[in-house]
Formats: C-alpha cells, structure tokens, sequence
C-alpha cells in the first residue's frame, strides 16, 4: 500500500487501510526525526499514524523519494512542473538573478527588469482578447483574492457600491486563502472554516455524466446551467452582482470539461447583466489543454484572469492576474484619486520569480510546447480511455494532458461505492506502489503531468494505470 495522495476529501477512514507502507517511506534509519510540520491538506491521522512520503529529487518527468524509488510525477508535482523536475535553463534563470539582484519591490514607481519583462511577456501570448496590465502575486489563492479585491474597487470607483457578489461554481477549486476558499466549491474547503464568506454564491456543477437530466443533450444541460444561473442573478438582483469565475476545466474538482456550448451561454448571462468574467486559468494555461490558454479552447472572453503554477513551471512561487484595459483605466483613474492602488505584497513580481517565469515562457515558444502537447495527447487521452469498459470505472474524461477517473459502482453516478472502502485511495496506493503518483480525492483520480512527457512515459503512464485499475477491481471484489 501507499500513502493517500492528499486530497480535499479528507473525512476517509478508510484510507487508513492504505497507508503508507512504512519500508518505502522516510524512517529513522534514512534519517526521518519525526513530524514536526502541520502539513496542508493532510489528516492529523497521516501526520502520526504513518511516515511521510519524502520525496528528495527530481529529473525529467520523475521524482525519487527518500529511499531511492522511483516514480513517474502523473501530477507534475501539483498540476504545475510543465518542464519536468530539472530543466537547467530554469536553474541558470534563477541563478543568475539571484547574483545579481536577489530582491527588490515592485512598490511606489519602483521596479525590477524581470518583472516588467515578464508583463510584457504574459500579455504578448495571451491572444483570446487584448488585455491591459498585469498584477503580480506569490500563488493562484493570492491571484483570486487580488480579484475580488480589484473587482470591488473597480465597482466603487463606479459608483456602484452594491455590485459586490460573486458567483463561483459548485465543486471548483480557486484556492485556499479565505477568499479564494470561499469561492471554490468543495464542502471540505467550508467546513469548520466558517466558509464561504457572504458574498460568495454557487451555481452548478457543469459536469453533464453527473447532473443530466435523463435524454437531456449536452447542449440541454448547457442552456439548463445558463439558465439557473440567469435565475441566481435576477433572484439576488444584478445590481449586486460583481462577477462570475470559473476555471475552462475544472481541475481539483474531478477534471471536469464544459459541456458542449457552456461558455457561450454563460457569456451571454453574464453580459446581459454586466457582469464580469474571471477565467481561472491557474492550472490550464500555458498548453495544458492542446491551447496557450483554456481560453482560447472556448472562445472565452475574461474581463480577468488567473494564472500561477506552470507560469515559472513551479520552478519558484509566483501568480499574476490579468486586467483588461477597461478595468485598467477605471483602476487608474480611482488611484489617481485616492493617491494610490493600496494593494500589494512584498513579494508582487520578485525578480527572481519573474526571471525564471520569462525564461519558462521563452522554453515554451521555443520548444513549441503547444504542438508537443498536441502530438503526445491523443495516445494520452486514448490509452487511459481504452479502460472505460472497467466494471469499477464511471467515466474517464479529459483533454490534452489532463484526465480524471471516477470510480463507481455499476456504471452509474448515483451508485458511489462505500466511502469506507476507500477505492480511490486503493487505486492511488496501487499507483503509487508501481512508481506512479497521482492526485486522489474521494473516489475521483486525476493525472495532470508534465507536459515534456516523451511518448514512452505517456505508454509508462498508460501501462501503470491499468496495472493499478486491474489490483482495484480484485481489491473490490474481494470487499464485496
Ligand atoms: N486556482 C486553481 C484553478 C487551482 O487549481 C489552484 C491550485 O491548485 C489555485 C487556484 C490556487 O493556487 P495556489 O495553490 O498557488 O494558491
């Protein structure tokens, strides 16, 4: 067995039957002094019970851990290594910054190159519409929370004080901070957390296997999904609505694709009542989807966007948002105002974050990232789908290089097996004990890796998941 990949479902006592298996994992004998660390989003549970999975270094599309074992990253550490785990140039980037200029703030007029250049960068390959400026942050959660923030200032320097509520999706993820957990839709993100904030209201899950009504098209359940959302806005009145956010592919809540003609229904909600778009492209940008960006997939038109993770390829924290020139101008014209644009951290474009997002972005031009992913994706995609028939598996959907599995019983949404007995958990272990990792929430899986993968590590890939599939079904017959 293996450890719990951790997940947002952390209410699974059943997961404790597939812990860690201690010989693979960090010991006193390989130097393990104990668990001092409260570690994010893990149960207290794994923190005591069972030693942490150590993970020491890393190389291409690979991670070693403490002892030695070697597993394909089927995450890219958490949807974002897009270089792999040891791309020299990143390095160099990083190096030569830090020798030069470790730090210096982006505050009062003052700034550095790397962060300017990388403005420029951002803006030049985001093509889905022309945008404005770019702010920068230390994460995806810091992007969202700087939305909220920039959206509410940007309504009261209209004069329109009571526009303030966001509408953000049922089983999104957007982040952890008290806004940007607030906004995502995962109940354990809420719970005991005094979340989601007021202002924070849920529409539907797009997620058509799982919430069609019976003989309901794809293109049904879309104008269904646009049409409870029009009823959300008109019930709250939209003069107190400040936007919607949604991410082009859900990630952390099940890899689940819009149905088809979503995003033009929902554009059309949202411009009739003048309210704004925020595409949370923190896991989709940068071709993780076949496209630069998720937006460019679906025709969709932000107002704003998130980004974060692939954008420096994890290589060092960083997040950004981008702000149409609308927005922009209304911003400037209030902080001329008011004498300045109170918002900001320490750390907003720190050169050596930027140095190293400007070289990510020049690798991706570069080697085509694009086109490579387009190449490999197809065998991808195919290969994990050709074990739909599975007796366990409910669906498996994805796009590019990203994919999620749902475990069910009888093929049916409705028929989840019991949460006691763990079966993503199992399948996650039964990866993991192959030299594989992957992300586990409940009984959904998810694979979101590299995205410099060669076709042999997407046949790698391939040949460990219906390995793991097959040890899953057998466990499953046997609780039965
Ligand atoms: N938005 C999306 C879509 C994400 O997937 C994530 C992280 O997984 C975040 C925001 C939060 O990013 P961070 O963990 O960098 O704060």
């Amino acid at each position: 067995a293996g450890s719990l990949q951790g997940g947002h479902s952390l209410s699974e006592p059943s997961a404790r039957h597939y812990s860690s298996e201690p010989s693979l994992q960090a010991t006193e004998e390989n130097g393990f002094k104990g668990h001092s660390m409260l570690a994010p989003f893990t149960a207290g549970w794994q923190s005591t019970d069972v030693h942490p999975l150590v993970i020491e270094r890393s190389e291409g599309s690979y991670v070693y851990d403490s002892n030695g074992k070697k597993y394909i990253d089927a995450l890219a550490g958490l949807w974002c290594t897009a270089l792999g785990g040891n791309e020299p140039r990143l390095v160099k980037a990083a190096t030569e910054q830090l020798n030069k200029l470790p730090f210096y703030h982006s505050f009062w007029n003052r700034t550095t190159k790397p962060s300017l250049d990388l403005a420029n960068d951002i803006l030049s390959m985001f093509t889905a519409r022309e945008m404005g400026k770019v702010f920068f942050t230390n994460s995806g959660s810091e992007a969202n929370d700087s939305q909220v923030k920039l959206v509410w200032y940007y309504n009261n320097a209209l004069g329109r004080p009571d526009k303030k509520k966001f509408i953000a999706r049922s089983k999104s993820y957007h982040g952890s901070t008290l806004i940007a957990a607030s906004l995502s839709g995962l109940p354990a993100l809420h719970q005991k957390f005094d979340l989601p904030a007021p202002f924070v209201l849920h529409t539907d899950c797009p997620h058509y296997w799982r919430f069609r009504l019976p003989d309901e098209t794809e293109e049904e359940f879309s104008t269904r999904l646009a049409n409870n959302l029009e009823n959300l806005v008109l019930k709250e009145g939209p003069e107190t609505i400040a936007a919607f956010i949604a991410e082009p592919v859900m990630g952390a809540g099940g890899v689940i694709l819009p149905p088809k003609t979503y995003f033009e229904k929902i554009q059309a909600v949202l411009k009739k009542y003048d309210i704004l778009l925020i595409a949370d492209e923190v896991i989709t940008a940068f071709g993780r989807l076949g496209t630069m960006f998720g937006c460019d997939m679906y025709n969709i038109k932000p107002d704003l966007v998130s980004i974060a993770k692939a954008l420096s390829s994890a290589y060092m924290p960083i997040g950004a948002i981008l702000v149409s020139p609308e927005i922009t101008d209304v911003i400037y014209s209030q902080s001329n105002k008011l004498g300045s644009f109170a918002h900001g951290f320490t750390y907003s474009g720190h050169p050596v974050s930027c140095a190293v997002a400007v070289e990510t972005l020049k690798i991706y031009k570069e080697r085509n990232i694009v086109e490579h992913v387009n190449k490999i994706a197809p065998r991808f995609q195919e290969g994990i789908k050709a074990f739909s028939g599975s007796p366990i598996v409910g669906e498996i959907r994805g796009l590019g290089l990203i994919l999620g599995t749902e475990f069910v019983d009888n093929k049916s949404p409705n028929d989840p097996f019991p949460a006691e007995w763990g079966v993503g958990s199992i399948f996650g272990a039964e990866c993991e004990k192959r030299g594989m990792l992957i992300r586990v929430a409940g009984d959904s899986i998810m694979l979101s890796p590299p995205l410099i993968m060669t076709p042999n590590e997407v046949e790698e890939i391939i040949s460990k998941f219906g390995d793991a599939l097959k040890a899953t079904e057998e466990r499953i017959v046997e609780l039965k």
